[in-house]
């Protein structure tokens, strides 16, 4: 007698996600590398393209530049998963949070996830003010040109308004993480 075949529940087809990276404490480039590696080696991530590696000056704080960069990922974890995944690998670089704004060894924020909004308690998407921030609209622009923000419109229209930042861009680029 024939086996009856299994009920095979596909898989929901993976999200489309961003997340932005930051450091400005201690060995920059070799953190951000670490922390795309580690986002490469979670389980339900793919990190599919990384930005340049760009240099900032802090935002509403003293303290040293910022190494900054966007990854481009896709994950079947759910919005709320993906920010343990981004907290755990923070603590993993012993972020501290003494005080907003305090310079950190490691910064991941969840910038885009589909083209969904999130408000709760926990989770701000589209990240909040992202449009705003020249560390975040150039590298996620290389990645992504024709961007459309959901609830704010295409991303190229903000270039113009961040471009007065101080914002370089390092020709290194970071070394690409080995996706699991
Ligand atoms: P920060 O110190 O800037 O990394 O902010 C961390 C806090 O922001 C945490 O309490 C998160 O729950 C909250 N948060 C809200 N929206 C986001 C987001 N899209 N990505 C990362 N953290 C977020």
């Amino acid at each position: 007698m024939p086996g009856v075949p299994p009920v095979v529940t596909p898989d929901p087809a993976p999200a489309s996600a961003f997340i932005a990276l930051g450091a400005n404490l201690g060995a920059l480039r070799a953190t951000l590398e670490a922390a795309l590696a580690e986002l490469a080696a979670w389980p339900g991530i793919r990190v599919t393209a990384v930005s340049s590696a760009w240099h900032s000056a802090p935002v509403g704080c003293e303290g040293p530049d910022y190494l900054n960069a966007v990854a481009a990922i896709e994950t079947t974890l759910t919005p709320l998963a993906l920010l343990d995944a981004l907290q755990a690998i923070e603590q993993r670089h012993g972020r501290e949070r003494p005080f907003v704004n305090a310079p950190r060894t490691l910064d991941l924020d969840l910038l885009l996830y589909n083209d969904q909004q999130i408000r709760t308690e926990r989770l701000t998407v589209p990240h909040p003010r992202l449009q705003e921030r020249a560390f975040v609209v150039l590298p996620l622009l290389e990645l992504a040109p024709t961007l459309v923000l959901p609830g704010l419109g295409p991303l190229s229209h903000y270039e113009a308004s961040v471009r007065d930042q101080a914002l370089t861009r390092t020709p290194e680029p970071l070394a690409p993480p080995h996706s699991g």
